[in-house]
Formats: structure tokens, sequence, C-alpha cells
């Protein structure tokens, strides 16, 4: 079975020893409810280093108090199973006192640029990129890896890690890893859980919606606020899914797109409640 640590202690002492064999460190940061996409970001991190910590840890500080966070999806036993067959080494699993010794009391934080953590999931969650940004610091900090891995599935908070490793020179390589996708286009995604048969079916608006524009795209539409509406018209037309928002963007900057196709990556970004899960998406657009 995978070794379990669960003290700051036990991990470092894991990958130390490690290290002193020669390997390179990595990390996958999850918070557990593991399902195919983090098997294959797990699999993808122990490619890029010899030695794959799994973080497994549900981050209070960044859920808002209307959250999910007390019925986010527990699955632990299953969750060490599939670290084991994506052949990681260790699974790092602390509780929150373990990570959050103070408690509520305020302690240091990463404070994120508003222009990439204020728009998009930031307008409806205020503080998540905060609390992810220096959840992520401190899991740096713990596991010291060489390389971590994350989700595009996640664009912005790709976006927001990529500029606190840049802004604050932490010695970590970040490598951005591809959605996973079920096969009628879905993105695999634990609140994917929550979807009683008929949202499950509902869900798949978010991936049809992307692609339709993208196709607008390639066949040569260049007008940001026309693609908005296309991805809006397109999730509007499901009648269980909500529309959070629908928006193109800098894929860098995080800036919204008036013009595509000017030299500068874009990306079409979806958020979308389907009954109880509220549920978010992206793709590149051709350039
Ligand atoms: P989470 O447990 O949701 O915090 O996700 C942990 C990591 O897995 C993050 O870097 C996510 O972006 C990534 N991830 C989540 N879903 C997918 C997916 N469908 N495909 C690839 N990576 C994913």
């Amino acid at each position: 079975m995978i070794p379990v640590a669960r003290t700051i202690a036990e991990v470092r002492e894991a990958v130390a020893g490690a290290r002193i064999s020669g390997h390179i460190i990595g990390l996958a940061p999850t918070m557990g409810a593991l399902h195919a996409g983090h098997v294959d970001l797990i699999r993808r991190c122990k490619a890029d280093s010899g030695f794959a910590v799994v973080s497994i840890f549900v981050n209070p500080t960044q859920f808002g108090p209307h959250e999910d966070l007390s019925r986010y999806p527990r699955t632990f036993e299953a969750d060490l199973q599939a670290c084991e067959a994506a052949d990681a080494d260790l699974v790092f699993a602390p509780g929150p006192v373990e990570i959050y010794p103070r408690g509520n009391r305020p302690s240091t934080a990463v404070e994120v640029p508003g222009e990439l953590a204020d728009g998009l999931e930031g307008a409806s969650r205020p503080g998540h990129f905060r609390g992810v940004a220096t959840v992520v610091l401190k899991l740096f900090g713990i596991v010291r890896p060489d390389v971590a891995h994350f989700g595009r599935k996640d664009y912005q908070q790709l976006r927001v890690i990529r500029r606190m490793v840049a802004d604050l020179d932490v010695p970590v390589d970040v490598r951005e890893v591809p959605t996973v996708r079920e096969a009628d286009g879905l993105a695999m995604s634990s609140r994917n859980r929550y979807l009683g048969p008929d949202e499950r079916r509902a869900a798949t608006v978010l991936h049809r919606a992307l692609v339709q524009a993208g196709r607008a795209v390639g066949e040569g539409e260049r007008d940001g606020d026309r693609v908005r509406q296309i991805l809006r018209e397109a999730v509007e037309s499901e009648p269980l899914a909500e529309l959070g928002y629908a928006e193109v963007v800098d894929g860098e900057t995080l800036a919204p797109l008036e013009k595509l196709g000017e030299g500068r990556p874009a990306v079409a970004l979806l958020a979308a409640r389907v009954g109880p899960a509220r549920l978010i998406d992206n793709a590149g657009l051709p350039a």
C-alpha cells in the first residue's frame, strides 16, 4: 500500500530520503475525491520526476462561507488506490490543524494581484485565490518539490500559481496538464458526483458551448463580444444549466479581449450551475 504522511515532519523525512537517493521530487496538489483526470495528472507528475508526492487536502481557506466545504466529497480509501494506480510514491494527507495550527487567527497570506484574481472565479468567490495561492505556497514549502503539476481545467488557478511562482521567485517548475474529459466531453471534476442523471446529461452543455465558440473562431469570427454571445446562448439553451459567466480573455493576463487574433492566445471560460454543482470549463481558441 502507498505510504501516507499525516504530518509535515513525516513528509519532509520521506522527501529528504528520496532526494538523497537522487530523485527529482514532484508534487501533485489535490483536494481528493480523485478521478481519472487526477490519475492522469499524477502519472505525468511521476513521469517528470522520480518521486511523486500527491497531497490530499480540502483547503478550508479557499471555500467561501456559503460554499460546499462541509459536503465536499471525501473518498480517502479510493483516493489511495488511485494514487497507487498512478504510480505515486507518497500521499501527504494532513488534517487542517497541521496546515493551520493557529486556526482562524490571521496568518501571513499570498496577496494575488486583482487583475488575475478578481474576475471570473474570483468575482463569485471572493478570497478564493488568496486561499489557493497561500496553501500552494505552503505545500511548496513543506514538500519542496522540483516540479509541480496543475490542470488546465482550472485555468485561472494555473495562471495565479504561475504568477505567484514568478513574482516570488519560488524555485518550482510548474507544469500544465491538459483537461481529461468524459467520452461525451464533460470535463472530469470531483463535483460531477453531485449530478443526477438528467443534470449529468445537461452538464455537457459547457463543452458543447466551447466547441461551438471554437468553431466560430476557426471560421473567422474575431469579435470578442460575438464569441461571448455564442457561449452564452449555447449554455442558456440548456434549461437545467444556469450560466455564471461566459468570457473570452487573453490567455496570460486574463484581461477580456475585444478582438481575437491579434497575436495573443485567447481562452474561452465558462462557469455554470447545473443542479447542485457549480461547474467550470475552458478551451483555448484557434489563433
Ligand atoms: P482539485 O482536486 O479539484 O483541486 O484538482 C487537483 C488538480 O487536478 C488541479 O491541478 C486540477 O486542475 C487538476 N484537475 C482537476 N480536474 C482535472 C481534469 N479533468 N483533467 C486534468 N486535471 C484536472
